[in-house]
Order: C-alpha cells, then sequence, then structure tokens
C-alpha cells in the first residue's frame, strides 16, 4: 500500500553492460524487428531489445531486437500473463521408495 517498491518489481534490472549488448543485439538483427507471427517476421526498423524469455538472462540468445509497436505488445502480454515469478527448480528428490 505504501508503494515503496511497486515500481521496482514491474521492471527487471538492467545489467550496467546494457548499452554495450543492446548495440550489439541491434547489430546482429541488423536493426530489424525480429517479432515472428504467422511464419512472417515483422523486418520493420528496430528501436529496442527485448528478452526472450522475461528475467534476468541478459545472454545474447534471450535478447532480441523488436520494433516499438511489437515491444509494447509483448511488454503488455508478459504484463499480464505473469503475476508472479516462478522458478526454474527441476525436482530432482525422489523419495526413494515407492
Ligand atoms: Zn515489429
Amino acid at each position: 500500500m505504501s508503494g515503496q517498491w511497486a515500481g521496482s518489481t514491474r521492471r527487471y534490472e538492467l545489467p550496467p553492460d546494457w548499452p554495450e549488448l543492446r548495440a550489439l543485439v541491434l547489430a546482429r538483427d541488423e536493426q530489424r524487428c525480429r517479432w515472428r507471427e504467422n511464419g512472417t517476421v515483422c523486418g520493420r526498423s528496430a528501436t529496442d531489445v527485448d528478452h526472450i524469455k522475461p528475467g534476468t538472462n541478459h545472454s545474447l540468445t534471450n535478447l532480441q531486437a523488436l520494433c516499438r509497436d511489437h515491444h509494447a505488445i509483448k511488454s503488455s502480454r508478459e504484463g499480464n500473463a505473469a503475476p508472479r515469478v516462478t522458478r526454474w527448480r527441476p525436482t530432482e528428490r525422489h523419495p526413494g521408495l515407492l
């Protein structure tokens, strides 16, 4: 209710070298939007870099260039679809006996 950290949970933190990463991704993707829908790639001029899987994985394989429109669409979908962050934790413990 205080709203003290309401804003910080909304956005994932970006690494200090984000400007560099961002430039790398845009260059790699030739500054074209990589949004794919029905087998067609958007291909418009990309201005944004997006995390394919939302979270804190900032590796180049998890980043893609998007145009502003598609980035907005994706962000709003993620906002609606991800009320809670679940951790990737495969259960490896076995009870031992069946
Ligand atoms: Zn696009």
